[in-house]
């Protein structure tokens, strides 16, 4: 594996798996261009001596749908750059070859959309040979795919047995991952929240060895409490889960690590913003109410372990902040992350919904580090091996 900061690009033709799977609106615009700034360190260093091709992803295309043509991403990307970026009508082909056959030192190529061939997420070997005989170099810097084994972002660094490499984001996602999970300053504190148990259950069993305290907040809440015997109404719960939830309390209680469970709740009539509410303790929940949001104790309980802490993982929002009315839960734990930043703890945030809030109250730029990887900074806690890492790695 070779090093992006000391390598040399003179005169190499580079392609680079960008994540450029960015929100696009009715006119097709980008409206939020967080994954191409990340990107911009990686494209302006290869830049300097040798020749950029872009790859990326965008969206769920069964087929060539315009819609999610990557040429929509142009305008945002030159404008970023400060140049005009060339593009290329398909990924792989003659047609491609020739657009990288008039490129000069310095310019920047970006490719139609991966997902056009349903090769890519199958891993196909011949469609990553085609994709590898456009350069002299990978660099992978996608790390939310870095989870998947496609194509571009695992099977393609095979071809490349001398000259591949990480770029700069995908870099300072792993050393930020490894200083939250190798030696984290203590007190450890992690935060989980979001739906489900289920799809998050890994990595609550993980952490649970790994941390002093394991915050649980959102959906996953009502679950616990069913196990502890709790009235829940009409919250959610996977019942089918209620015996992992018993399990976990018990595993806690033996590593001796602080489980902190909500103790107050916000309840809805219906599932909707205008819903009438009610605040009950956790496990009193009137029959027919669901609870949507943590109540105001909960979050001076949590907000007091939050500020009390030296390192801080954030994953998954306390309530349903996408309804207003059910947000402050949610944004008074980015408050509490916030103000811990600023008496020195290490803040790292993901996935996609904690990171979504965060933006809404403008507070990204006031934590440590936001990872630009829901699934993927999951699964790395988890202690798996992510294919787009370790095909780069080995
Ligand atoms: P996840 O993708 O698992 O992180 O879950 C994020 C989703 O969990 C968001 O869309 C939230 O609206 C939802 N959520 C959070 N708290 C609750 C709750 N108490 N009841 C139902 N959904 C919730």
């Amino acid at each position: 594996m070779q090093n992006i900061s000391t390598f040399d690009f003179t005169n190499k033709k580079v392609i680079v798996r960008v994540d450029f799977n960015v929100p696009l609106n009715n006119q097709l615009e980008v409206t939020d261009d967080t994954r191409i700034t990340a990107a911009l360190p990686t494209i302006k260093k290869i830049a300097e001596t040798g020749y950029v091709i872009l790859m990326s992803h965008l969206g769920r295309p069964k087929e060539k749908e315009e819609k999610f043509s990557l040429k929509h991403v142009i305008p945002k990307l030159s404008e970023l750059l400060g140049k005009d970026v060339m593009f290329a009508n398909d990924c792989i082909g003659q047609e491609v070859k020739d657009k990288i056959a008039e490129m000069k030192t310095g310019d920047v190529l970006l490719l139609e959309n991966l997902r056009y061939y349903p090769e890519e997420k199958k891993g196909n070997k011949d469609f990553a040979k085609q994709l590898s005989d456009l350069a002299d170099v990978y660099v992978n810097d996608a790390f939310g795919t870095a989870h998947r084994a496609h194509a571009s972002t695992a099977i393609i660094a095979d071809f490349f047995p001398e000259n591949k490499m990480f770029g700069f984001l995908i870099e300072n996602e792993l050393e930020s991952l490894q200083k939250v999970l190798a030696q984290p300053q203590k007190p450890f504190t992690a935060i989980l929240g979001g739906a489900k148990v289920s799809s998050k259950i890994t990595v609550i069993e993980q952490m649970l060895d790994n941390v002093d305290n394991l915050i649980i907040a959102g959906g996953m809440t009502y679950t616990f409490i069913k196990a502890q015997g709790g009235n829940i109404g009409t919250s959610l719960a996977e019942d089918e889960y209620i015996d992992t939830a018993k399990e976990i309390m018990t595993k806690a209680k033996e590593l001796g690590t602080n489980l902190i469970l909500p103790v107050d709740s916000v309840n809805a009539d219906k599932f909707a913003n205008d819903a009438n509410t009610e605040l009950t303790a956790v496990d009193q929940i009137s029959e027919g109410w669901m609870g949507l949001d943590i109540g105001p104790k909960t979050i001076d309980l949590f907000s007091e372990t939050i500020k009390n802490s030296k390192t801080i993982l954030w994953n998954g929002p306390a309530g349903v902040f996408e309804m207003d009315n059910f947000a402050n839960g949610t944004i008074q734990i980015a408050n509490a992350l916030v103000e811990a930043t600023t008496r020195g703890a290490f803040t790292l945030i993901g996935g996609g919904d904690s990171v979504a809030a965060l933006k809404k109250y403008n507070l990204e730029n006031k934590v440590s580090y936001v990872s630009t990887g829901g699934g993927a900074m999951l699964e790395f806690l988890e202690g798996k091996d992510l294919p787009g890492i370790a095909a780069v790695k080995k």
